[in-house]
């Protein structure tokens, strides 16, 4: 299941050097979701993370894509998982640090998370700030994450290492 997701994404990836900004290689996984093959083995070999997952958490935006792929693959709901300004209040927030500067992501706090065993899914993992705070945010509320699941790693970036007490799948390391 993973073989063939890791070959699609080899095979459709396409890689961007200095995007957004100079330094920056960029996986732009697109291609990918677009092709029937490439969305449907990435999201059955997501979703083997998620055995015993009553909920995904997808993170803003190309997690959403895949999150819900995977939520319907494993008969669950999907939390979309937004960033700062989308949502109308109350919400809960989570802020966090970026290579430069900061980040905030919300989830509703009508949603609740309490007891959820949940799966968080996004396309790619790089410094992991982002898993880390989604991680942070749905624990705080109560949530038990039972595995982060991505589809590429850009292992030098170390994310890995943020990513705490829960199994981390990734299908593709770069
Ligand atoms: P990070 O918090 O550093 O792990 O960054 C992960 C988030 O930023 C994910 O939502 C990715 O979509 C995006 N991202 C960061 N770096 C890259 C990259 N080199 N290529 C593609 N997406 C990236």
């Amino acid at each position: 299941l993973v073989a063939a997701a890791t070959d699609n994404i080899d095979r459709l990836v396409r890689w961007a050097d200095d995007f957004p900004v100079d330094g920056v290689r960029f996986a732009d996984l697109t291609p990918v979701f677009a092709d029937s093959d490439g969305l449907s083995s990435v999201v059955a070999a997501l979703a083997t993370a998620g055995s015993g997952a009553d909920l995904v958490a997808g993170i803003d935006a190309r997690g959403f894509l895949l999150g819900a792929g995977v939520a319907l693959t494993l008969g669950t709901g999907v939390l979309a998982v937004r960033k700062a300004g989308k949502l109308p209040p109350p919400v809960v927030s989570q802020s966090y640090q970026l290579e430069y500067g900061s980040a905030e992501l919300q989830i509703p706090e009508a949603v609740d998370v309490s007891g959820r065993k949940v799966l968080v899914i996004d396309d790619v993992l790089a410094t992991g700030g982002t898993v880390a705070a989604t991680v942070e945010l749905l624990r705080t509320r109560g949530a038990d994450i039972v595995g982060a699941a991505v589809a590429l790693e850009i292992s030098a970036l170390g994310g890995r290492g943020k990513c705490v007490g829960y199994p981390l799948v990734c299908l593709r390391q770069v």
